[in-house]
């Protein structure tokens, strides 16, 4: 999953910025409201993580102009401003959340997961394919009753996949969702995390369909 992290204040957006990337989430962190905006044209992200007091533009105008664009993807309203009336008006703008600064970020990534199984539709807090099952609070693997631990890597490999099982996911589309941008890719990254996460899980977990990407089965559960 990549998350956009707009925040102007260094100390937080490094601290926030840690936490995700050891949560296996691909963080781009942005510190301008333009810049966000440049960002989310750009790029495809799953969450928007919004700081309000902004240079450049005020977090609330980037989430009006957002919206205004058709833009639908969640965006997690994380600010020093408690006034109620500024959570009001991000709520009704179209945040989806908010939180206010500090926070522990283990509230910071259960309140992402609750945006994440609202958008999908869904109550369940874990993912699976009927096979498969993965829980994105732990990062454990359930496969024939057996439960593995999954590298940070490997999670946001595998949870890219499950989010769509039977969907047929290239290389680039994979490197997106689990590398930042300002993070270097090895050109055989992606096969490297499938042969590891194989070899943990069995070899049919992932199917390969040559020349197009790669893909974990839908059964019926
Ligand atoms: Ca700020």
């Amino acid at each position: 999953m990549r998350v956009l992290l707009v925040e102007d204040d260094k100390m937080i957006g490094e601290a926030i910025s840690q936490a995700l990337h050891d949560a296996a989430y691909a963080v781009d962190w942005v510190q301008d409201g333009h810049v966000a905006m440049s960002a989310i044209k750009i790029h495809t992200y799953d969450i928007v993580l919004l700081d309000l007091g902004l240079p450049g533009r005020d977090g609330l105008e980037v989430l009006r102009l957002l919206r205004l664009a058709g833009k639908h993807l969640p965006v997690l309203i994380v600010t020093a401003r408690d006034a109620v009336q500024d959570r009001i008006k991000g709520l009704d703008l179209g945040a989806d959340d908010y939180l206010v600064k500090p926070f522990e970020t283990g509230e910071l990534l259960a309140r992402m997961r609750a945006v994440f199984r609202r958008k999908g539709g869904n109550a369940m807090t874990v993912m699976t394919n009927g096979v498969l099952t993965l829980d994105p609070a732990t990062h454990d693997a359930t496969h024939a009753g057996m439960s593995y631990r999954l590298s940070a890597r490997e999670y946001a490999l595998l949870h890219t996949l499950l989010l769509r099982p039977g969907a047929i996911l290239s290389r680039t589309e994979l490197e997106e969702r689990i590398y930042g941008w300002n993070e270097e890719v090895e050109s055989n990254a992606v096969e490297f995390l499938i042969h590891a996460i194989r070899k943990k899980l069995g070899a049919t977990i992932i199917k390969n369909v040559r020349g197009v990407g790669w893909m974990v089965a839908k059964h019926k559960s």
